[in-house]
């Protein structure tokens, strides 16, 4: 039975990028050799790291003056890069979500830190408004989208300072206007490829303006002289996630995603607030993620949460545990699920509900 594939990260990719990626293993852009055993320092893969780093400039209309860099480590190691780079003696952090409270933790290591608001009281079920942000601070870091609880920051916050943000569940899912930012970081595994690669876009301007001594691999101004190429990049994660950028670029870009996304998402949260057994764990409309849906069962109905659960296997949903933090259920939309995996779901839902 086809499988419709909700997981949170790594999660589901196009069957372009699983095609293209599987010819590129058996011979990388008519090379004779597999992308798995080809130098990074060949003429092939020079030409796909540069041509990767083109389509997210293209893509998300990067503006003269960003660089794109590809580096190992996660996001998470973006939560010390980012403060290690930027971080004089003072910051500010939006806290939303668990994402959002381990970076503000490892941003510590390096001096203040200011949490402009926070969540956490309210399991991190809304997006904090109308919080003020110190203007002595390095950098404000916000988390576009809490992959884990299910809300998202859908404006660009106003602000002076250097604006820092965790795209890691929600880039290349929406328009963004990157001219707002000064550093915006990405794990490949949700939006983008497979795990092993971190896209990061940075405005050279803001660099080198701390007293601290940066060890070589951690200052982004390294990897951008060396064009993600300072030391041995995650060459098959790039490959990968070249193949995903010529499918959404294919597909009309990120305003032709951010419309099936938006789809995909009415779709499922209609069915949810509509259906008697299922309530949304974000109430408010407009901090609901568009890429990660939470919902749990109606407390009459606490006890049909596992064989909701079974039921949906049978159907052939996969993925849709919500995180231990929230419980319930959780599917996430990311660009490559289809609307048709949304349908199967909400049939789900609804042919469940007919039966109890
Ligand atoms: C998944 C995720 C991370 C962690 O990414 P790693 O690549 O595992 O370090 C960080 N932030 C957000 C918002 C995420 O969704």
């Amino acid at each position: 039975m086809k499988k419709h594939n909700f997981y949170a990260g790594p999660s589901i990719l196009p069957q372009y990028t699983i095609d293209n990626t599987i010819e590129g293993i058996r011979n990388f852009a008519n090379s004779g050799l597999s992308v798995l055993e080809i130098s990074h320092r060949s003429k092939e893969f020079i030409a796909c790291m540069n041509d990767t780093i083109s389509l997210v400039k293209e893509l998300l209309e990067v503006p003269a003056g960003y660089q794109v860099i590809f580096l190992g480590g996660g996001a998470s190691l973006q939560f010390a890069m980012v403060p290690m780079n930027l971080m004089n003696k003072k910051s500010a952090y939006l806290n939303t979500g668990e994402w959002a409270n381990k970076a503000l933790k490892e941003a510590k290591t390096f001096g203040e830190v200011v949490e402009v608001a926070s969540s956490k009281e309210k399991n991190y079920n809304y997006i904090p408004k109308n919080y003020v942000v110190p203007s002595d601070a390095d950098y404000f870091h916000i988390t576009t989208n809490n992959t884990i609880f299910g809300t998202q920051l859908k404006k660009d916050p106003d602000v002076s300072l250097p604006l820092v943000a965790d795209m890691s569940s929600d880039i290349f899912s929406r328009p963004v206007d990157i001219s707002k930012y000064a550093i915006i970081y990405a794990g490949a595994q949700k939006n983008l490829g497979p795990a092993g690669v971190t896209v990061i876009i940075v405005k050279e301007d803001v660099l080198g303006k701390v007293s601290r001594p940066i060890p070589t691999m951690l200052d982004y101004r390294t990897h951008i002289k060396s064009e993600s190429m300072f030391n041995t990049p995650p060459v098959f994660a790039v490959f990968a996630a070249q193949q995903t950028l010529k499918w959404l670029k294919e597909l009309g870009g990120v305003k032709a995603i951010q419309k099936i996304n938006l789809e995909k998402a009415k779709m499922l949260y209609d069915e949810i607030d509509r259906n008697k057994l299922f309530v949304p764990t974000i109430k408010d409309q407009e901090d609901r993620s568009v890429m990660n849906i939470c919902f749990v069962m109606a407390d009459e109905y606490k006890e049909l949460e596992a064989p909701f659960a079974d039921f949906a296997k049978s159907k052939g949903m996969t993925g849709i545990a919500g995180h231990r933090s929230v419980g319930g259920f959780r599917a996430s939309t990311y660009n490559a699920l289809p609307v048709e995996s949304v349908k199967a779901l909400v049939d789900t839902m609804r042919e469940f509900e007919s039966m109890n």
